[in-house]
């Protein structure tokens, strides 16, 4: 027999916690929260909410603009957050005990622990009786006689009057989210935008790569479509390579729309500017003459100013020996030489080849078409009571607390407007 609740979250992540917690608290029209039941494929909930922000959870960011915000309806994506937004998480997640700490508008957990957000999240719900299932796989949702059963993988099966849909997107299948939620939402004829890993390291062809493994670079990153002929994206911040690619936090924003373009076969790339702050010919004279006042080989001479191990590849590459001494270079020599060494600093390029995949990427691009939801409420306009809420969606946020402020905003709203009685 089917066990029949009033309504059931799948995923009991960021957004599906979160939408069980306002479900209790803004139970509108009824005194006791009715029975809200959340189901979860992992053994334990909010599995993922554990190990972000590097273990220390960035919850959100006192920035908010529409840039932070990537999906096929940018503009709706950002009314959405507007309607619920980080002042209002800052709060609620103070009204649960989590004192905020902030750094450069970036928000955390005092205690910086990740686990404490879920273990809060986690405490509320159950404390306000609702009932959470783990080790379970939601396989099918069927809608009828106006009310949703949905499916578990052992052969159980619930029904409810309204259904949450919080199952996250294909990002980092090893908290739960392999992307499966996707098939059952199309069976049921929602519009889908292709899935694609965003924010993750990309894969890049540089014949010294295994030079520079784990080298870091404070640079300006930009993306290059051959294409496109321009520049798609650019930020400043630092980058690292490792033996297949390069990740860090500008190439992590700027790889979704890497991955389009190679999912294109168009050639792109990317060009790290090392000395931003700089016009490249005065960059050129200020290399002259540092390495010339130094009077040691170039290589150690510029070492103050450049990585070494990337210093060594770039001096070859203008024409120099890593012995050169400067001092002993002729003006034509000097002149060549530096002016090559600063082009090179100024556009060090290389061509991007892949990316990392979901099983490295902290979010998804794509997922359900903002234009099936109403963007007040998050109910589905094709099912009334079926609600979508986080990943699952088609918004991925930038580094900094905006996918989860997406998933804590969109959860919240599910949550509060699934328990008004209509
Ligand atoms: C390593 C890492 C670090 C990150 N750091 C940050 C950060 O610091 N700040 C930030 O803003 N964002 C960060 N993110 C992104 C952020 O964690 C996610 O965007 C966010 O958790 C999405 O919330 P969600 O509830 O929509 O999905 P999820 O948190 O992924 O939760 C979905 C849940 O649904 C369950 N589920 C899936 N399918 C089913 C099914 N069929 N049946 C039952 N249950 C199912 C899953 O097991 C999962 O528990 C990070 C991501 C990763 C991977």
């Amino acid at each position: 027999m089917n066990e029949a609740y009033d309504k059931i979250i799948i995923g009991a992540g960021a957004a599906g916690l979160t939408a069980a917690y306002s479900s209790c608290v803004e139970n509108k029209g009824s005194e006791k929260p009715k029975s809200i039941l959340l189901l979860e494929r992992k053994d334990v909930v909010g599995k993922k909410i554990t190990a972000t922000g590097n273990g220390k959870c960035n919850y959100t960011n006192s920035v908010q603009n529409k840039e932070c915000y990537r999906s096929s309806d940018p503009d709706k994506a950002f009314r959405i957050i507007k309607s619920y937004d980080h002042e209002h998480i800052i709060k609620m997640f103070q009204s649960l005990g989590v004192l905020p700490r902030e750094r450069n508008g970036y928000f955390y957990p005092y205690g910086e622990q990740a686990k404490s957000i879920r273990d809060v999240l986690k405490n509320a719900v159950v404390s306000k009786g609702a009932v959470i299932h783990t080790d379970k796989d939601v396989t099918d949702i069927d809608r009828s006689n106006d009310k949703y059963t949905v499916t578990c993988a052992d052969g159980t099966k619930y029904t409810a009057n309204k259904l949450i849909v919080a199952a996250g997107g294909c990002a980092a299948p090893v908290f739960g989210t392999d992307g499966a939620i996707f098939g059952i939402l199309k069976k049921l004829g929602l519009k889908i935008i292709t899935p694609k890993p965003a924010l993750c390291g990309l894969k890049i062809d540089y014949r010294y790569l295994k030079n520079i493994d784990g080298v870091r670079l404070k640079c300006k990153c930009s993306l290059y479509s051959k294409e496109v002929k321009n520049i798609i994206y650019s930020e400043e911040g630092e980058i690292i390579f490792s033996k297949n690619g390069i990740s860090g936090i500008p190439v992590m924003n700027l790889s979704r729309f890497a991955v389009n373009e190679t999912d294109k076969n168009n050639k792109c790339g990317l060009i790290l500017d090392l000395f931003p702050d700089m016009e490249e010919l005065q960059l050129e004279g200020i290399l002259a003459l540092t390495a010339t006042a130094n009077g040691g080989p170039v290589s150690t001479a510029l070492s103050a100013v450049v990585n070494d191990k990337l210093l060594k590849i770039l001096i070859r590459e203008s024409g120099m020996d890593i012995e050169d001494h400067a001092d002993r270079f002729d003006k034509a020599k000097r002149k060549e030489a530096f002016s090559k060494l600063a082009r090179l600093l100024k556009n060090f390029t290389m061509s991007i080849t892949g990316n990392n995949g979901f099983e490295n990427a902290q979010t998804t691009q794509g997922g359900v078409s903002l234009d099936e939801i109403d963007e007040k409420t998050m109910q589905c306009k094709k099912y009334p009571r079926l609600f979508l809420a986080g990943e699952v969606l088609d918004v991925d946020g930038m580094c900094g607390g905006y996918n989860l402020q997406w998933a804590w905003t969109t959860g919240y709203l599910a949550g509060q407007f699934s328990s008004i009685d209509v």
